[in-house]
């Protein structure tokens, strides 16, 4: 058992200040690091300390291994969270983390490098008892063989990039003819993409619905499941707004499908929080990848369990286990979260500035997760996401109406949001009824002419 007195946050933005807020509710003193280009960011003014780590360039600051640890080491830190992108899937630093004699918040590195490698996790989640989409049995290097495959899975086929992350590194084909040409160029891509051309295949679902699980493990044979979250709403296979519970799902199949993902980390012996993605249709789960850290999306799944996963993160990297049994986990009402990014919301171009005025909204079961302030300048080297608005309801209704509600409140001036293309959305028939796919915001989006 060890205590964590400094954690040092390896990550920015939101998440930054997500991390933060856990630890000085826990007592926990925090270190900011940050690029020459956020020097102002509210990660940074908040945390107790703060250490620069380099140019604006990731590669040069957030991705920069060897000044995370001595910026750990200066401060005097004993644990690093990292947060989602960035380091956070990068078992290498897992690995160094530890070997400092630092705590890593987050799973085994072994576990990280496993399901970080989909050809492997795919097997892994196979021989743990995890419905797959059916496909290849590893990667496909042989053309000859990939057809023969393909022509008992049934055209259409999906070519993936085993180190693929994304949704890049992913080809449809939709008849043998494309199959050799397809299959090629995925591999280039991937290699040119991820420095590594190894791809394998799998039956493209038509129509699916993505529905991932949270889930929770001690680290020494015990794990928890804390229900779905319906992530279907993307564009480019980038998520844009999540709900939980999904709005197909019944208690009785939450329950079933939660026991086996729970089950199969309990086997694994799996350490803290990760998410086990499935696509969903006609009633069946396909297994498609594991994500071993925080997602984006946790806040729908602290907001309808009352649970903070942050807090759990960090107690199970403390080694006190889980604060709850399965029994005691209790899922209530309906929660959602709308991705506001700085973009213009018909043609999605990227649109940084300064915030001439922010204005959040607020009142009961609303949450803004946000390092934006008036003032504040948007860095153009980053991901575009600039806030998160989760609002709970005891209802779905309930919680469309204050969804509403609440994006009627929000003000960003200076540059272009997201904001109305959340509000159109909200406005919506099927939406509303919760009648959507994986393919369904992409055909909305080309009805609205952008
Ligand atoms: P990445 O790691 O690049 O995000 P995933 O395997 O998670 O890749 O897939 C991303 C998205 O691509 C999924 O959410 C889904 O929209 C689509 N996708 C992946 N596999 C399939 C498949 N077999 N059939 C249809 N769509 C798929």
């Amino acid at each position: 058992m060890a205590e964590i007195k400094k954690l040092l946050i390896a990550n920015r933005g939101e998440i930054a200040l997500r991390i933060h807020r856990a630890c000085h509710e826990m007592g926990i003193k925090t270190v900011a690091v940050h690029s020459t280009a956020d020097a102002d960011a509210m990660h940074v003014r908040l945390a107790d300390e703060a250490v620069c780590i380099g140019p604006p360039p990731a590669v040069d600051s957030y991705l920069n291994i060897p000044n995370i640890i001595s910026a750990a080491e200066i401060s005097g830190a004993d644990a690093i969270h990292p947060g989602y992108g960035f380091l956070s899937e990068n078992a290498k630093f897992a690995e160094i983390v530890e070997a400092h004699d630092l705590i890593f918040v987050g799973p085994k590195p072994e576990h990280i490098r496993i399901m970080g490698d989909k050809v492997e996790a795919k097997r892994t989640a196979g021989a743990l008892g995890l419905p797959l989409v059916p496909g290849s049995d590893g990667a496909i290097t042989d053309v000859e063989e990939a057809k023969k495959l393909a022509a008992e899975i049934g055209y259409p086929v999906l070519i993936k990039a085993a180190s693929g992350g994304g949704g890049r590194g992913m080809k449809v084909v939709p008849s043998e003819d494309q199959l050799e040409t397809l299959m090629k160029q995925a591999g280039s891509e991937a290699k040119a993409a991820f420095g590594d051309d190894t791809v394998y295949m799998e039956k493209y679902l038509g129509n699916p619905r993505h529905i991932e699980f949270q889930v929770f493990g001690d680290g020494d044979g015990a794990a928890i499941h804390l229900g779905e979250r319906d992530c279907s709403l993307q564009r480019r296979h980038q998520k844009v707004l999540e709900e939980a519970p999904s709005p197909i799902i019944t208690p009785e199949e939450r329950a079933r499908m939660g026991g086996i993902v729970a089950n199969a980390m309990a086997d694994m012996g799996y350490r803290g929080a990760g998410t086990i993605e499935f696509l969903w249709e006609n009633g069946e789960f396909y297994f498609i990848e594991m994500n071993t850290r925080l997602q984006v999306e946790h806040p729908v799944t602290e907001a309808i369990t009352g649970l903070d996963l942050v807090r759990e993160q960090i107690r199970v990297a403390e080694g006190h286990g889980l604060s709850v049994t399965q029994d005691e986990v209790r899922f209530a009402g309906h929660a959602i979260e709308c991705r506001i990014n700085a973009e213009d919301p018909r043609t999605f171009a990227p649109s940084p500035g300064t915030v001439t005025q922010y204005h959040a909204p607020g009142g009961m079961h609303v949450r803004v997760d946000s390092g934006l302030y008036t003032g504040y300048k948007v860095p153009p080297y980053y991901d575009s996401m600039i806030a998160k608005l989760i609002v709970y309801g005891t209802t779905r209704e309930r919680c469309l109406m204050r969804l509403r509600r609440a994006l009627e409140e929000f003000v960003v001036e200076g540059m272009k949001t997201t904001i109305p293309l959340h509000q159109a959305l909200l406005e919506d028939p099927e939406f509303q009824q919760g009648a959507y796919t994986i393919k369904w915001l992409e055909e909305w989006l080309a009805k609205q002419g952008a």
